[in-house]
């Protein structure tokens, strides 16, 4: 069971859920509903100075913490990081790349360590490249065109899901769309999502890259971070969540995972988007042609 407080830096108070402070309330019913229910063990991911800060000195979770505190154990986050050091996995790989010794002790990166690893990974593929991307730029895509289509070349499907041009943030529209004809024209396949917020690469169902950079938008100068797994099961279980449909392992394994999800306009051959409506998820043709289709009705289409 995960009970995720979304609070953060920046945010002026603690949450409305954590001020609570009678028991009555109804942030404090759901913390004790939450914590009550656990059988074995609870573990709390937190920022104890944050919340130690904003929360009232009077709240409910303020006692909660401190009696856990008080009978549990406290770890640096950064120790547990730790506990996945990702040297031995990185092989080959760590021989052509100079990497900071903190990132190898902990398999978190930074933006310059992301950008020359994964590349390597990239070579390196042999069946399926998926890129997750909250948004896309032409710059990025242009320093990865050579690579990609290389790949491609040599067999490797290659699949990139994220933002249709007109939701694709502050980066204007034919920005957008130079981006994604790039990759449409070195023979990747293109899913567009309204709202995306993953930013996750997966190299030949095994090789997994997440976190808070953007692949195909993100520039340097930012400070985040991503992690590196080669492990097939985690890349397994995340391609499930990120599937629209359930895929064997079967499929998995030939690398089906990159095959497009989206379908084409049937009116006028452009990219789809897929968008959540009021009524549930439907795809929509990119050029605004008038076409639209449900999911629901394009899975059935594909069963005939
Ligand atoms: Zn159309």
């Amino acid at each position: 069971m995960l009970f995720d407080l979304v609070d953060g830096f920046g945010d002026r108070n603690a949450g409305i859920f954590l001020q609570a402070y009678r028991l009555h309330d109804t942030g404090a019913k759901l913390l004790n509903v939450a914590l009550s229910r656990a059988r074995e063990g609870i573990v709390v991911f937190a920022n104890l100075t944050f919340l130690d800060q904003k929360l009232p000195t009077d709240a409910f979770l303020r006692g909660v913490l401190v009696e856990m505190q008080r009978t549990g154990q406290v770890l640096d986050v950064r120790e547990i990081l730790q506990l996945r050091p990702v040297a031995d996995e990185l092989g080959s790989l760590q021989s052509k790349v100079e990497l900071d010794p903190e990132a190898l002790r902990t398999g978190l990166f930074p933006g310059p360590d992301f950008d020359q690893l994964w590349r390597e990974d990239l070579r390196a593929a042999k069946q399926s490249i998926v890129i997750f991307s909250g948004f896309i730029t032409p710059d990025r895509v242009m320093q990865l065109v050579d690579v990609l289509q290389e790949r491609i070349a040599s067999g490797v499907r290659v699949r990139c899901v994220t933002r249709p041009p007109d939701r694709n943030g502050t980066i204007p529209e034919s920005s957008g769309r130079s981006a994604l004809l790039a990759l449409e024209s070195i023979g990747a396949v293109v899913d567009l999502r309204s709202e995306i917020h993953e930013k996750v690469v997966i190299v030949d169902g095994r090789v997994v890259w997440f976190g808070s950079l953007n692949p195909l938008s993100h520039t340097q100068r930012t400070s985040e971070l991503m992690a590196r797994v080669d492990d097939s099961e985690v890349a397994t279980h995340l391609t499930g969540i990120l599937s629209l449909r359930r895929r064997t392992s079967d499929q998995l394994a030939e690398g089906r995972f990159a095959d497009a999800e989206n379908p084409r306009c049937e009116k006028c051959g452009s990219l789809t988007v897929l968008i959540r409506g009021q009524y549930g998820p439907f795809f929509r043709c990119c050029e605004k042609c008038g076409w639209t289709c449900s999911l629901q009705n394009q899975h059935r289409a594909r069963r005939r």
